[in-house]
Order: structure tokens, then C-alpha cells, then sequence
């Protein structure tokens, strides 16, 4: 229900999870991260229940440091408010990480293709079939920009989508379909988020994505594309916040 994604020179895992709590107020019942380490690692930690449970969770066992993050607030429609539904989902041998708002409506029949070709999934959502045939599209083209790019065109319904991959550190991927995403441009930092309370904290301008528009964010740079793509221009605008 709520999405953030981080990349720059902070600890990660702080930006999103402020950036979650931001989006409280929309509701939802289960809450992740998904962080590419500085050794090349990525690593995730989700939970059902409150953002108050993963922050427990991540005091606990905390991840190890990383600049580039992707983090999600689940409102379940397929499979129930566990830990094991909770986003990110993982694809491609663990090496990549994918959280969705949203509701991919042609899931059964893209699971079942992946079935077929032998992979297996962890959880009952809709959302780990295109983070698993993401994976698949990364072995194929072995780059992440193109491997999302044909991933979204498979999809149908309503998503916002992010994703990361331990290959590519210092690259988020994105996409939305009936779903919002809007860019934050930092100085050295960029971010994503479903709408501007997630990085407001750290930025007010902005980049709203259009309806069916791809996002790839390094710490210094932001790309939009359509779904075929091609380039798109956008204009940044000044967000309004009084807090
Ligand atoms: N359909 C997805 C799920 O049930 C995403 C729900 C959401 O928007 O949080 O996991």
C-alpha cells in the first residue's frame, strides 16, 4: 500500500523506514525491506503486523549497511497478512528483490508459465510471480533496465512496482500502471515513493510518473521511459507540505 526506494550516500534502511512510517496513515497490514549491502550483498527483512514489529525485528537482527533500498507497506488482496506474503518478494536466485502495490490480474496464468518451466514460489501472492519472472528476464538479457522493461509489458492490472538487484547496486527500477509513483531528486541521492509523504522529509522537488512510464534512479541520475522504452520528458514541480 505504501512504497519507498532510496539511493545516495544515507543508511537505507533510516530513509525507508521513515519513509513507511510517512505513509502510515494509509493502512496496511504487513511491512518490508529490501537493502543491497556494501559488500555486494542484498538483504530483506518483513514482517506481518505493524511497521513497530520490522523495526523490532531490525533492532534485533539489523541488516548491514547499504545505500540503495527498496521498502513497502502491504494491504494483502492475494494470500493472507503473514510474514511469508509480506513484500519484498525475491526472484532470480535470491539476487533480486521486488515490492508491488496493486493487484497483477493475470498472475495465475503467468504463474502457471513459470511453473511449467520449473521455478517454484514462496508465497501465495501476486506480486512474487513478477518478481520471479523478473529473475527470469534477468538471466535472459542480464541487465536489469531491460529485464523490468519486459517484465511490466507482461503484466496487466493496476501496479506500482520496484525493484533492486545486487548486480546493479545504486539502481532502483521502477514502473506504475493505474497506480501512483512519484520521483524525489536530492542532491546526490534520489528517491521514489506513492506519493511525495514518503521522501518529503529530504526533498521537495518532485517528479510525478505517468500512467504506464518505467523509472530507473542512481544517486545522480533519473530516466523515464514508456513501456516500449522510450524516452520521456517530465517536469519537476515543487512540492506543497506544511509539517
Ligand atoms: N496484491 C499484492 C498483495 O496482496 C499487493 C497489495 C498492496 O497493494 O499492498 O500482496
Amino acid at each position: 500500500c505504501g512504497i519507498v526506494g532510496y539511493v545516495g550516500a544515507r543508511e537505507s534502511v533510516d530513509v525507508l523506514m521513515g519513509g513507511l512510517r510517512r505513509l502510515e496513515y494509509r493502512g496496511y497490514d504487513s511491512a518490508g525491506v529490501a537493502v543491497i549491502d556494501d559488500g555486494g550483498r542484498l538483504e530483506t527483512a518483513k514482517r506481518a503486523g505493524k511497521l513497530q514489529v520490522l523495526a523490532d525485528e531490525l533492532e534485533r537482527h539489523p541488516l548491514a549497511p547499504g545505500t540503495t533500498g527498496i521498502g513497502h507497506t502491504r494491504w494483502a488482496t492475494h494470500g493472507g497478512p503473514t510474514d511469508r506474503n509480506a513484500h519484498p518478494h525475491l526472484g532470480d536466485d535470491g539476487k533480486l528483490a521486488l515490492i508491488h502495490n496493486g493487484i497483477i490480474e493475470n498472475f495465475a496464468e503467468l504463474k502457471a508459465e513459470l511453473e511449467a518451466e520449473g521455478f517454484a514460489f514462496e508465497s501465495e501472492t501476486d506480486t512474487e510471480v513478477a518478481a520471479v519472472l523478473l529473475g527470469r528476464e534477468v538471466r535472459e538479457t542480464g541487465d536489469l533496465r531491460e529485464a523490468f522493461r519486459r517484465t511490466v509489458n507482461r503484466l496487466e492490472g493496476a501496479f506500482t512496482l520496484l525493484a533492486v538487484h545486487r548486480d546493479e547496486p545504486g539502481l532502483v527500477v521502477g514502473a506504475r500502471r493505474n497506480s501512483p509513483l512519484v520521483i524525489g531528486l536530492g542532491e546526490g541521492e534520489n528517491f521514489l515513493g506513492s506519493d511525495v509523504a514518503a521522501f518529503v522529509e529530504y526533498t521537495k522537488r518532485a517528479l510525478a510518473i505517468g500512467q504506464d512510464q518505467i523509472v530507473a534512479i542512481t544517486a545522480d541520475g533519473v530516466e523515464v521511459s514508456d513501456f516500449a522504452g522510450d524516452p520521456v520528458e517530465v517536469q519537476p514541480f515543487e512540492v506543497e507540505w506544511d509539517a
